[in-house]
């Protein structure tokens, strides 16, 4: 089974689908989302909303209670989410990020477990993979996993996760073998609630440490997971039941990621660029609407054509992946250009705003906050051109 390509709905479901989100955005979202970002605040109602929507199984399959959506819809959902508030679309991609990792390597009784629980939105979480020296270089990782009997004890401090701290479980990247080299065979990848699932009760050796403040991406809360002697059961929690999967599950099973932070980056771009072309059309200086100033009307023609091209990069990868094509590289490209897209854009409609842009009581700030984090998360950009290059000499070797 494919990690997503479901696409079970119809033409016609799917657009009440997006007719539906698109009346939530504009009746509690948008009301809601400056004054809730400002104040940090998880947004538990919205999340709740969220998980009526059936958003938390978005791309799990109907078989355990999820939508099964397609990547492209999936990619239109997030754009449209992130055009009022990128946070929200954290939230629960995210949680979805954990669900691919059971989805697409789970044995049959992970999957028989978990994801009608991750579909559900009752237990929700995200990826574990950052630790405090171990970012980009994951195979530094420190965390480890030792099996004893039928269980696993973990150790170890995970950071930046987020979901850590309003999630109740992180599919976690572990060492189960310290010593092996290469240094990723020692990988593997376990589910660790915080909480039994059945009685929800809270798990001993597990703890969030303190939340992260952050420049933007507020709302989702950012957080630590620390281990100490936290024990899991095997059977459930190692996913596929091998060790040694782990780094691949983490790196090269989620291209599906940098869609969904692809999608995140043109809803970004989009609302920029929107805000700007109203304000230009209002805002007057010598006599006329700065729109009529040519040094405005450069402005306006890069961001909407690299805000276009954004789009459909990431739809081009969003179609192959749906048509279940290889797409690192497709992918990483959608990733890069639309996240630098999404910085360029917001900067571009801060200056177009002139010091309204620099305002708090405007949508602009926030995105301009918001966007850099797209070209940091599910991989730096700098590692998605060598991702992109590396792709484009094995699939043109001479
Ligand atoms: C708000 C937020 C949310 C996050 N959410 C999560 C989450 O849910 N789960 C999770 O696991 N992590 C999460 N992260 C962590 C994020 O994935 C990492 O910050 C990211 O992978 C980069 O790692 P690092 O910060 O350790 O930077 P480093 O790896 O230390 O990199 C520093 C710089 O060096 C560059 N660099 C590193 N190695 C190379 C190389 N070989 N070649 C070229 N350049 C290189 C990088 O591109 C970067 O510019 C989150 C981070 C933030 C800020």
């Amino acid at each position: 089974m494919a990690d997503g390509n479901f696409g079970y709905i119809s033409d016609a479901d799917e657009r009440a689908m997006l007719d539906a989100i698109a009346r939530w955005i504009e009746k509690k979202v948008a009301p809601v989302a400056i004054q809730l970002e400002h104040d940090n605040v998880w947004p538990a109602d919205l999340v709740n909303d969220m998980v009526e929507m059936g958003l938390f199984g978005a791309i799990i399959h109907p078989d355990y209670g999820g939508l099964g959506l397609s990547a492209t819809t999936y990619a239109r959902i997030v754009t449209m989410i992130a055009e009022e508030w990128m946070s929200l679309t954290g939230i629960f991609n995210s949680h979805l990020m954990m669900a691919t990792v059971v989805q697409k390597f789970g044995t049959d009784r992970q999957k028989d477990y978990w994801l009608p629980r991750f579909a559900s939105g009752e237990m929700r979480g995200g990826l574990g993979l950052t630790e405090p020296d171990a970012g980009t270089d994951l195979q530094a990782i420190r965390t480890v996993a030792r099996r004893v009997g039928d269980r696993y004890v973990v150790n170890g401090t995970k950071t930046w996760i987020s979901n850590a701290i309003e999630g109740h479980c992180v599919a976690l990247l572990v060492k189960t073998d310290p010593e092996a080299q290469p240094r990723h065979k020692g990988m593997s990848m376990l589910i660790t609630p915080k909480i039994d699932p059945e009685t929800r009760a809270p798990l001993k050796g597990v703890s969030n440490g303190k939340k992260l403040e952050k420049l933007g991406y507020k709302g989702i809360d950012s957080g630590e997971f620390i281990f100490e002697d936290y024990e899991c059961d095997a059977d459930l929690c190692l996913v596929g039941g091998e060790e040694g999967k782990g780094f691949v599950m983490a790196t090269g099973g989620l291209e599906i990621g940098r869609v969904n932070i692809a999608a995140r980056s043109v809803g970004i771009a989009k609302r920029a660029l929107a805000e700007s072309v109203k304000y230009a059309q209002m805002r007057k200086t010598m006599g006329k609407p700065i729109c009529e100033h040519q040094a405005i009307q450069l402005k306006l023609g890069e961001m909407a054509a690299k805000t276009r091209a954004a789009e459909l990069l990431t739809q081009d990868a969003a179609a192959a992946f749906d048509r279940g094509e290889r797409i690192d590289m497709e992918a990483g490209m959608a990733k890069y250009f639309a996240s630098e897209t999404a910085v360029e854009v917001s900067l571009e409609a801060m200056r177009i705003h002139g010091g309204y842009g620099y305002s708090k009581e405007y949508v602009i700030e926030r995105l301009y906050r918001d966007a850099p984090l797209m070209c940091i998360g599910e991989g730096t950009n700098e590692m998605q051109r060598i991702i992109i290059a590396k792709q484009l000499v094995a699939r043109n070797r001479v």
